[in-house]
C-alpha cells in the first residue's frame, strides 16, 4: 500500500534511466500522481518519457522543475544524482523524503528476506553466486537491485521468491533507509566514486549504512582481509561469519591443498570452480556464507559454485581459437580492475589496454605484466599514454582503432597464450558503454 501521505500530491522522480523509469512506471499503475524528469536530453531519455507519458506521467526531459519537485510529497532518486546535484539539494532544503528506488522497492517486498551485498568491487559477481547457489538448492532466489533488475520490478511483481538478493551499491545506500539484511555482505572497501560522495570519510558512512537496520538475528559476512570491512562492522549487532583467502575462517582458501573450506570442510576444489583468479575465490567464499545463512546446504554451495559460469564482460572466457583464449573483461575501466585481471593470468598473455583514461596511470602495473605478459597492444585515445609508460617493461603497439588492436592482438598471439581485453579505460571515444566494447570483442572473437 502506497502511504496516504505521498498520495496527498505528487511524487518526483528523478532520472529516467532503468531505474528511475521503473520506479516512475509502478508509483503511477499503482494510482499516485507522478512527475519525473532528466537532465539529459538523450534517445533513451526521450523514449523512456515517452512510455511514462502512456502510464500518465508528467516528464521533462533535459531539465529538472526545481519548484514542482520542492512541491512535492517525495521523491524517489536514481543512482547516478550526487547528492549535491541541484535538485537533491532543492528538496532537501525543502525538507523533502528522498529514496532509492531499491529503498521504495523494499517497503513493499519488508516480508521476503533479503541477502544484501555491498562493497567496492566484486557485488555483481557474488549476487549473481548467492542467487545461483540458493536455485541450485532447490530454493527460488532473485538476484536484484543494482545488477540491472530494478528491485520495484520484483516489487511490481504477481509472485514473491523465496530469497531476494540485493546488490545495493553505495550510491543507492546513501538513500535507503529502510533497507533491511537479513543476510548482509561486504566484500571489501577501497576509496571509490569520490565525485559523488564528496569524501572518504562520507564514502565509508554509505558503506556502513548496510547495517543500518542490524538486530540480534542479522548476521554479517564480513571480508576478514579487510581492515576498513571490519572496522565498518565493528559494533553492529548480529551474527558475523568471516572468510579469508589468507587464514582459517568460517571460509576461507586452503592453497596448500587447493581447496575451498566452508565450516571446516572442503566444498569444492579450486580446479573445480571455473572462474578465474583470487578474487573471484574471495566472492565464491562470500557467496557461500550467505547462501548457507539464507538455508542452503553445502552440497548445494559444491554444485553452485562449480556450475557458475562468469558474468558477462567480466574475466568471461570467450573462446579457444587455434590453442588461444580469448577472454572478454570490458568491465575493467580503471587500473585496479586491470590489475586484478593480469593477476588472474596463468598462461602468457597479450593484453589489449585502452579506450578514453581516466587520468590515471599506468606505470603500477609494470611489474605485474612482466612474469607473462609478452605483448601490449594499445589502442584509442589512451594509446600513447599508455604505450609510453608500459613499453619499457613490455613490447608495446599501438593502434587507432579497437577493431585493429584485436587484429593486432590476434598476429601477436601464439599458441597456448591468453588474449585478455582488460582495457584499463573508459569505451566512450569508440562505444555507448563497456558492454557494447565488450560486444564487438566476442563477435570479432567468434568470427575468428
Ligand atoms: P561490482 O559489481 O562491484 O562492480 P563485479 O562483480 O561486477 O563488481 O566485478 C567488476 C570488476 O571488479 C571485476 O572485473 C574485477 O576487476 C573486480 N573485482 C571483482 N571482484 C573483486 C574482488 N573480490 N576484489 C577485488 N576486485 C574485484
Amino acid at each position: 500500500m502506497i502511504p496516504d501521505a505521498w498520495c496527498r500530491g505528487e511524487i518526483a522522480v528523478l532520472g529516467l534511466g532503468c531505474s528511475g523509469t521503473a520506479a516512475a512506471k509502478f508509483l503511477a499503475k499503482s494510482g499516485c500522481r507522478v512527475y519525473a524528469s532528466d537532465r539529459d536530453d538523450s534517445a533513451a531519455v526521450r523514449t523512456a518519457a515517452k512510455l511514462l507519458g502512456s502510464f500518465g506521467v508528467r516528464c521533462d526531459v533535459g531539465s529538472h522543475d526545481l519548484e514542482r519537485i520542492m512541491r512535492s510529497t517525495l521523491v524517489v532518486t536514481s543512482p547516478g544524482i550526487p547528492p549535491h546535484a541541484t535538485p537533491l539539494q532543492a528538496a532537501t532544503d525543502a525538507g523533502i523524503t528522498i529514496l532509492a528506488e531499491l529503498d521504495l522497492a523494499s517497503l513493499f517486498l519488508h516480508e521476503v528476506p533479503k541477502v544484501v551485498v555491498s562493497g567496492t568491487n566484486g557485488k555483481s559477481t557474488t549476487t549473481a553466486l548467492v542467487a545461483h547457489v540458493l536455485n541450485e538448492s532447490g530454493l527460488v532466489a532473485v538476484a536484484a537491485g543494482n545488477i540491472g533488475n530494478p528491485l520495484i520490478d520484483v516489487a511490481a511483481g504477481a509472485s514473491r521468491p523465496d530469497w531476494l538478493v540485493v546488490e545495493a551499491s553505495s550510491y543507492q545506500l546513501h538513500y535507503s533507509p529502510h533497507l533491511t539484511a537479513n543476510v548482509g555482505v561486504l566484500t571489501n572497501v577501497s576509496p571509490d566514486h569520490m565525485d559523488w560522495h564528496g569524501s572518504v570519510e562520507a564514502y565509508y558512512a554509505d558503506k556502513r549504512k548496510l547495517f543500518e537496520n542490524a538486530s540480534a538475528t542479522s548476521v554479517w559476512v564480513l571480508n576478514g582481509d579487510d581492515s576498513i570491512v571490519l572496522e565498518l562492522a565493528n559494533g553492529v549487532a548480529g551474527v558475523r561469519r568471516m572468510w579469508s583467502l589468507h587464514r582459517a575462517a568460517d571460509a576461507w582458501y586452503d592453497r596448500a591443498n587447493d581447496r575451498l573450506m566452508v565450516n571446516g570442510r572442503t566444498v569444492l576444489a579450486r580446479s573445480r570452480f571455473p572462474l578465474l583468479g583470487d578474487h573471484n575465490v574471495s566472492n565464491a567464499l562470500a557467496a557461500a556464507i550467505a547462501a548457507i545463512a539464507a538455508g542452503a546446504d553445502s552440497g548445494a554451495v559444491s554444485r553452485g559454485l562449480e556450475s557458475f559460469r562468469s558474468l558477462r564482460h567480466r574475466l568471461e572466457p570467450i573462446r579457444e581459437v587455434a590453442h588461444v583464449l580469448w577472454i572478454n573483461d570490458s568491465k575493467a575501466t580503471n587500473i585496479s580492475s586491470t590489475m586484478v585481471a593480469v593477476q588472474a593470468m596463468t598462461r602468457p598473455f597479450v593484453l589489449i589496454m585502452g579506450g578514453r583514461g581516466k587520468g590515471e596511470g599506468y606505470s603500477k602495473i609494470a611489474q605485474l605484466l612482466k612474469p607473462r605478459c609478452h605483448n601490449i597492444v594499445a589502442y584509442g585515445e589512451e594509446s600513447d599514454k599508455i604505450a609510453a609508460e608500459l613499453g619499457v617493461a613490455v613490447p608495446a603497439h599501438k593502434e587507432a582503432s579497437f577493431e585493429a588492436a584485436v587484429d593486432r592482438a590476434r598476429s601477436l598471439a601464439v599458441e597456448g597464450d591468453v588474449v585478455l581485453l582488460s582495457p584499463a579505460c573508459a569505451s566512450f571515444d569508440q562505444f555507448s558503454n563497456f558492454e557494447e566494447r565488450g560486444d564487438v570483442f566476442r563477435e570479432m572473437v567468434e568470427a575468428l
